[in-house]
């Protein structure tokens, strides 16, 4: 049985800006098997539901995370919280996360960024930051059965070395 670190709206959580979920059923179905610990980094961050659109642009070389309604730069914020919450689920038994394609937290390579390229969310940059190893996809690659099957064999054999 593995634990993995899942992002609260592919399971169905209401957890999104406009206070829906995405919920993607296959990822769902591995509750069956496995253990899976939802994540949200912007309702952690208290940003609410339903909140305000963020989103990354590059400030120089910096990636900030700005809220659209007011400006405010949400970056630090966000970074705090996520190297608690990153610590908290590899404390936990995490060896993998599935996160939810091109959103400015959760986004794996394709979140787009204002000023720059796409790449990932601020949560997941600083998880790469933090392990850059760790198994993770999101819910367009799950889709992808190799691509899947390749994500489980690795997650299964990851280790945190502290
Ligand atoms: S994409 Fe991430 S931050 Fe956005 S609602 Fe889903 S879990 Fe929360």
């Amino acid at each position: 049985m593995l634990t993995l670190a899942v992002s609260a709206c592919l399971l169905g959580l209401p957890t999104r800006y406009d206070g829906t979920g995405k919920p993607e059923q296959s990822i769902k179905d591995l509750q069956q098997e496995h253990r899976l610990l939802a994540f949200c980094p912007e309702c952690g961050c208290m940003l609410g539901v339903p909140r305000p659109k963020i989103h990354l642009e590059l400030h120089n070389t910096a990636v900030r995370l700005i809220r659209e309604s007011d400006g405010a730069d949400l970056t630090e914020v966000m970074e705090l919280f996520a190297v608690n919450e990153i610590r908290r689920l590899l404390l936990s038994g995490v060896t993998g996360f599935i996160v939810k394609s091109r959103s400015p937290s959760c986004g794996v390579t394709d979140t787009p960024l204002k000023g720059g390229e796409t790449g990932g969310g601020l949560f997941v940059r600083k998880l790469l930051e933090i392990v850059p190893d760790i198994p993770i996809t999101d819910e367009t690659d799950w889709r992808n059965p190799e691509k899947r099957e390749a994500f489980l064999q690795t997650a299964e054999k990851w280790i945190f070395r502290r």
